[in-house]
């Protein structure tokens, strides 16, 4: 079995920090690639809940100045697992959210802030902050970016790890002005198109994709259509011209917290097999939502509430919804204006609209436990995690065809039925018409109990554990360990 160091990059980590998709990856990924000999160390900003949360702690490295700032790198456990983690004060100690603050409002210093970030990434791996070096750095998304360009522009000589670049989402590319190039203290020579030049600015991301050894993304749907000016948003041609380098791979699930069996924020547990047990879930989720108790379809959306999740089009389609008999449970944050049109739509449909604002981990769980079926209207979607939980708890996907969601869920049409293979129900484009149609397609579905049961028993089948995953993600370090 090969023996793999790899430093894993990322600005999220579950459950210590979680604003979507990356932290359930980044947590999920070292007991991923562990069985395939890969010894996966994280590498995390030391946010100030991220601090307190972790005991004893070792000091690595010590800078007396990090990009302007004295920072440290410290090791410590989390779930028994190791970790480091940049405690840079400066940069990160600091009430409000991993990107923004409590207003919503963007740090006005991301740009230095994850600089710092890459640049202790790059030293980390080069072996040049206290720990030995390692085969390989993986970045996620643009707040690693500029680690892969710490490493290309190092002093010639020194240690220089392969690296994997995985976008997460094409949508959030770190980009910042020229004026920005000289607090890097990056060598002349990065600012160029090969570097991190990027339409006059600096890109995080660009310079991330433009020289890691290797690129992936969360499904090959959507490395698929990151090659087109609409879902690469700027990078398509980039992406076109390294596409010898792009693979994707599918995100899973850890089944230790998203297991239906043993969850204890069900009301009810349950398998395949006593699927009734669901009842019992169904009418918790419907007592939290203040929705009128009953047999008909209950629908369910878990999600950030913007524009790339479609959540203008379900505000659209709520009337149709409950004129079919569904009723609908929505939990979500973001955008103020979704929210505002949500709240209309439910005002108009007391009891049979649900709606709570704010993140809930355990109610996400209850709703896939207790839901019908769960939408997922997305524009684009590199990988969705939503979906696949909605497959585990028998919460049948609804879901627009695009990127992962295309890839991880098979639509209920003649053939899929008749051949037993069915997981869910696909629509596109993403408009009224084709949603509408979606949910007419779902109640119909559902009001025939045993075809209904048959696609819940299927996408419970589905396996969609690390497990393939972890594995795909080892053959690609082993790949470029040896290449290097
Ligand atoms: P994205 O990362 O684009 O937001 P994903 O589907 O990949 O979308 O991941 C979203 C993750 O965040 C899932 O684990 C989902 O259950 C969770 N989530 C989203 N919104 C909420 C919320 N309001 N409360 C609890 N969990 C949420």
């Amino acid at each position: 079995m090969p023996d793999i160091s790899v430093l894993s990059v990322a600005s999220e980590y579950w459950p210590l920090v979680k604003t979507g998709g990356l932290a359930d990856v980044a947590g999920a990924l070292p007991a991923a690639v562990a069985p395939h000999g890969v010894t996966m160390t994280p590498f995390i900003p030391g946010y100030r809940a991220i601090m307190k949360a972790l005991g004893r702690k070792r000091l690595v490295h010590e800078y007396a100045s990090l990009l302007g700032s004295p920072a440290r790198i410290v090791a410590a456990k989390h779930g028994g697992h190791p970790i480091l983690v940049l405690d840079a004060p400066a940069f990160f100690d600091r009430d409000g959210g991993p990107y923004a603050d409590a207003m919503g409002r963007d740090w006005l210093d991301n740009g230095l802030r994850f600089a710092a970030f890459g640049k202790a990434a790059a030293d980390l791996a080069a072996g040049r902050a206290g720990a030995r070096p390692f085969d390989l750095l993986h970045a996620h998304d643009w707040q690693a970016g500029l680690a892969p360009a710490y490493l290309t522009y190092a002093a010639s000589g020194a240690h220089r790890p392969r690296t994997v670049m995985t976008i997460h989402n094409m949508a959030f590319q770190g980009f910042f002005g020229a004026d920005f190039f000289p607090r890097l203290e990056l060598p002349q020579l990065a600012w160029s198109i090969e570097g991190v030049e990027y339409h006059g600015g600096v890109g995080f991301l660009k310079a991330g994709v433009g020289l890691a050894d290797a690129i992936t993304t969360v499904s090959p749907g959507y490395a698929e259509e990151i090659r087109r000016p609409q879902f690469g948003m700027g990078l398509e041609g980039l992406i076109v011209g390294r596409q010898d380098r792009l693979s994707g791979i599918v995100n899973g699930i850890d089944p230790a917290i998203w297991n239906a069996a043993t969850d204890k924020a069900l009301e009810a547990t349950f398998t395949a097999n006593t699927l009734e047990k669901r009842t019992k879930n169904k009418r918790a989720v419907e007592a939290v939502f203040g929705l009128e108790p009953g047999d008909g379809p209950l629908f369910v959306v878990i999600s950030r509430l913007t524009w790339q999740k479609g959540m203008d089009v379900l505000i659209e389609v709520i009337d149709h919804l409950v004129g079919l008999g569904g009723r609908l449970a929505l939990l979500g944050s973001g955008d103020a204006a979704i929210e505002a049109g949500l709240r209309e739509a439910a005002g108009r449909h007391p009891g049979r609209i649900g709606i709570r604002t704010g993140y809930d981990e355990a109610l996400s769980h209850l709703m896939q436990g207790g839901g019908d079926a769960i939408l997922v209207p997305s524009r684009f979607e590199p990988c969705g995690l939503t979906q696949l939980y909605g497959l585990a708890y028998g919460c049948v996907p609804v879901v627009a065809r695009t990127g992962g969601l295309a890839d991880t869920v098979v639509d209920a049409n003649l053939a899929a039925v008749d051949a037993d293979a069915a997981t869910g129900i696909l629509f596109s484009p993403l408009n009224y018409e084709s949603f509408a149609h979606a949910i007419t397609r779902a109640v119909r579905l559902y009001a025939d109990t045993a075809a209904w049961t048959r696609i819940q028993k299927r996408g419970m089948a589905a396996d969609f554990s690390w497990t393939r995953s972890g594995r795909t993600y080892a053959q690609l370090y082993a790949r470029l360990k040896e290449n290097a």
